[in-house]
Order: structure tokens, then sequence, then C-alpha cells
């Protein structure tokens, strides 16, 4: 176990790891990330891509594991990435469980994991080179409460998707608006990779699986499942017409369990439009994010 904290401290680039009778190849710079993919592009292997911020859960890992489902190399990567931070404290307190998401990646299948620095991302800075035209899904939701956290999103995943070039892009839903944002952006930068969109996985109680879980307490993690409560209300109790009155009953739920919430929305699954009133047709998705304490949660359930 102690070789791969050593391992991510040292000058080392490219190291590969065989504890479970499987390869994994673990790669810091692109250029070596590029040769090792050449050659699978070159014996028509596809590329399965899971970019991920690490401290791995069992929703990364459905993610991996579909990734190996459908391709001949799967590519996760693990970048805590600074520009999608809009607050410090989060950024420096996001938690980094390294040497345990190597070991579960590599039993979960993995061929290669990307581990980047800031500077092998940004090698010319931080600071953003282009601004991404997101138009209207900025404006709402994640995109109003985190200003310029999808500028970061589309900033790394730009990048990303240029080293990698995967032919298949794995996101997580519980991500939504992220995975419409990273869509547009595919459109953006005119990829051809194809984004499959995997259901979020959740705890016992209903919370979904996060990184940020790690910093709950148990009273708060059992006190979170509120958002999954909400959410489901909501899902077993819409009816056509106006959505205001459900939307404040589901929002007096996330109260008593003692959630603030930034946003509780119902909206076109489409493209994110807020739905005042729902026609009973349309395509739905009840969205939330709330603070447990000083920890921000998001979650969403297509209605
Ligand atoms: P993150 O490390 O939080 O940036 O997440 C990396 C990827 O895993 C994103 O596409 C997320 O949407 C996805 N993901 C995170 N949590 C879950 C979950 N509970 N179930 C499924 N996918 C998830």
């Amino acid at each position: 176990m102690q070789r791969y904290a050593f391992f991510a401290e040292t000058a080392v680039e490219t190291l590969a790891i065989t504890t479970f009778n499987a390869i994994m190849f673990i790669i810091k710079q692109s250029k070596d990330l590029a040769r090792y993919l050449q050659k699978q592009r070159s014996v028509k292997k596809t590329i399965g891509f899971i970019p991920t911020m690490g401290a791995l859960h069992q929703g990364h890992l459905s993610l991996t594991k579909k990734a190996g489902e459908e391709n001949g190399v799967v590519v996760c990567s693990i970048f805590v990435n600074p520009t999608q931070f809009n607050d410090l404290t989060d950024f420096e307190l996001y938690p980094k469980t390294l040497e345990s998401d190597i070991l579960l990646l590599e039993k979960q299948g993995c061929d290669l994991l990307f581990l980047p620095d800031v500077a092998e991302i940004y090698p010319s800075g931080i600071s953003p080179a282009t601004a991404y035209e997101l138009g209207y899904l900025e404006s709402v939701l994640e995109g109003k409460y985190r200003p310029g956290h999808f500028q970061g999103v589309c900033q790394v995943m730009h990048r990303l998707m240029e080293i990698v070039r995967p032919d298949r892009l794995y996101l997580g839903q519980k991500d939504y608006q992220q995975c419409l944002v990273i869509g547009k952006l595919l459109e953006l930068i005119q990829s051809p990779a194809e984004i499959i969109i995997c259901p979020t996985l959740r705890e016992p109680g209903g919370l979904a699986m996060s990184s940020r879980n790690l910093r709950l307490s148990a009273r708060e993690k059992q006190n979170a499942q509120g958002i999954y409560e909400a959410l489901s209300y909501i899902s077993r109790n819409i009816k056509p017409g106006e959505v205001k009155g459900i939307a404040e009953r589901a929002g007096a739920l996330l109260i008593q369990k003692e959630l603030t919430a930034d946003y509780l929305t119902i909206a076109r699954a489409e493209d994110l439009r807020i739905i005042d009133v729902w026609d009973g047709q349309t395509k739905a998705i009840a969205l939330i994010a709330a603070f447990m304490g000083k920890v921000r949660l998001i979650d969403n359930m297509i209605i």
C-alpha cells in the first residue's frame, strides 16, 4: 500500500501495478498516455473514459464497470480540478483517498489511471483561454448558485477530451446538469465521442453516493437522506397542473431534516427549462441542491 503514496509524491511518471492479476497502468504525463492509447487504437480497441475527482465510491465504479463491458480499454482520470470550485474551502476540503482509489480501480478492471497534476492539465496556467457558450444551461440551478463552475468543468473536460480522445464518455446522472453541459461542450469542440449517462447509485437509505458524503457525520448522513425522500415524494405525487404546491411540500421535508436548500426545482429533462405547470406528458426532472451543515449535496430524479 505504501508504495502508492510514495509514487504520488515522486517524479516517477508511469507505473504498472498488478495486485489483482490484471495490469493497471498509472500515467501522469499526457504524452505517455497518448503513446499508450495510440497502440490500443492501432489494434482497433475502443476507449471508454471516466473522468473523476477521486475519493471513489461504488457510483464511480459502476461507470468503470459499464465502460469495461462496452470497450476494449478503460481509462479513468483522477484530477481535482481547481477551476470548477467557486468555493476555496470546498476545494481544500475535497476528500483525497488515492491509495484506496487505485486499489478499487484495479479491482474493477480499469486499464489505465491518468493522474495528471495541475501543470499537465493547464500548461498555460489556470486562467481560461476560451469562454464556452453554454447559454441558458449556465444561468440556472448549479450555474446560478456556483458562478464559473461550468466554465471550469468545460475547461478541464476540453483538455481531457483532447488528451484521451475516447470513443465513449461515461458520466453519472447524479450530475445531470453537468451531463447536459458536457453534451453541449462536445458539440462546441466537435468531439465525436458518445456520452453514456449511467444511473445514480445510492446508499441503502437512498442518499446518492458522493465523495462529499465522507465529510458528513453519521447523523448528518442520516438526515441527508431527506433529499432522496423529497425527490421520491415529488415523483410519487406529482400531477398535471401547477407544481408550486408539491415543490413546497417537498421543501418542507428538507427543512424537517435540517437541510438548507439552494434550490428544489422541477424542470424539463431535455433542457432544464423550469416547469411551473406540468402537462403530465413532458419528461420532467426534479432537482435539489441542499446544504447539510457545511456540505453541499446535489441529487435529482427523473419523473
Ligand atoms: P466526481 O468524482 O464527483 O467528479 O464524479 C465523477 C463521475 O462519477 C461523474 O460523471 C459523476 O456524475 C459520477 N458519479 C458521482 N456520483 C455518482 C453516483 N452516486 N452514481 C453514479 N455516478 C456517480
